[in-house]
């Protein structure tokens, strides 16, 4: 073990940046990285931009799962909204 007290550098963390293909929530083909700056950690698609911030004590990969279910729930509402499904709006 070459761990010392200043083990966990700015350094470090740069060289902690990690790439998820093909994990975009949004787009689905973009490739996200995990960025952090000395205040948060954040993924961020390489594709549309998509942005967000990652929630403490989460892993990037159990966020992106999380954040797939959300947009996907946003797509099914759409969807159902567009095509009129429980909605009587027609007069
Ligand atoms: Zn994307």
């Amino acid at each position: 073990m070459v761990a010392s007290a200043r083990g966990m550098t700015r350094t470090d963390q740069e060289a902690n940046e990690m790439l998820y293909f093909r994990a975009c929530p949004k787009c689905r083909t973009g490739t996200i990285e995990h960025n952090r700056d000395p205040y948060t950690e954040y993924l961020q698609c390489l594709n549309c931009g998509l942005m967000r911030d990652l929630p403490d004590n989460t892993d990037a990969v159990t966020w992106l799962k999380q954040l797939k279910i959300e947009f996907e729930a946003a797509a099914i509402a759409e969807a159902a909204e567009e095509a009129g499904v429980g909605a009587s709006s027609a007069a």
